[in-house]
């Protein structure tokens, strides 16, 4: 691509399974299974059934990330309510400035891609100064809606620590749909720690991006999402409220 192009080199798909707005509404159990989601895409993001921990896919083993911090390898029978993945192809590749803050790489990152009007999946890798994130834990039926439900988030912030940021920058048109802007999920090196990301200080990372054209939208077929509320009033602050918690 030529660095004043404001086309995506190739047509590429972002698969996702159900929506933001019905986890947002508490729908918190699926009907996709691990193993299915890993077929539409080796990278990726979600959540799993009952809201039990923070999802990534990398190099397409699928993580999950709880509340204590702690990352384990998911099994392909577990069921997810809300996942987000592609196979990622690496198409725009920059070292990412040292000492960036999360807010300040979002810009500069911006400043890489092609058009604000397309889908992007996004992969920071290196070491980082510090990283803090957030974990949704396990719920019980009757499922609350998320803004509660995040309300019994477990913080971390891990120190000097390498790994992967993995996620997507979704445009404001898809606001419900997906988590407008950045949405982004971290794990170490040793696939041992994570969590959804809050914060973090770039110390040596490289950037790599999937630019998107296409989503391919898997709606669940249960009574729980036939029934939900997919357009609450007040969406944005409830997006503001259980994604950015800033
Ligand atoms: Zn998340």
């Amino acid at each position: 691509m030529s660095a004043n192009s404001t086309l995506p080199i190739e047509r590429h798909t972002i698969f996702q399974n159900s929506l933001m707005s019905a986890l947002l509404d508490g729908i918190y159990d699926g009907e996709m299974t691990v193993s299915e989601l890993l077929g539409h895409g080796n990278f990726g993001l979600g959540t799993f059934d009952a809201l039990d921990g923070e999802m990534v896919i990398i190099d397409g083993t699928c993580y999950q990330l709880r509340g204590d911090g702690t990352a384990t390898v998911a099994d392909l029978t577990q069921r997810s309510p809300f996942a987000v993945a592609t196979n990622f192809v690496p198409r725009i590749v920059r070292t990412a400035p040292a000492g960036t803050v999360r807010a300040d790489l979002s810009t500069f990152i911006d400043s890489l891609l092609p058009s604000k009007n397309y889908m992007y999946a996004l992969r920071i890798t290196g070491r980082f100064d510090f990283v803090k994130v957030r974990t949704v834990t396990k719920q019980q039926r009757p499922y609350r809606p998320m803004v509660d439900a995040t309300g019994d988030d477990a913080e971390h912030t891990f120190t000097d620590i390498t790994g992967v940021i993995a996620g997507f920058r979704t445009p404001v048109y898809e606001k419900g749909i997906s988590v407008p802007g950045c949405h982004v999920h971290f794990i170490d090196d040793d696939r041992t720690r994570g969590g959804h990301i809050l914060d973090f200080t770039v110390g040596e990372a490289t950037i790599e991006v999937c630019p998107a054209t296409d989503l391919k939208l898997r709606l669940p077929l249960t009574h729980d999402f036939s029934r939900a509320e997919l357009s609450p009033e007040d969406l944005d602050q409830q997006l503001h409220t259980t994604e950015v918690k800033q």
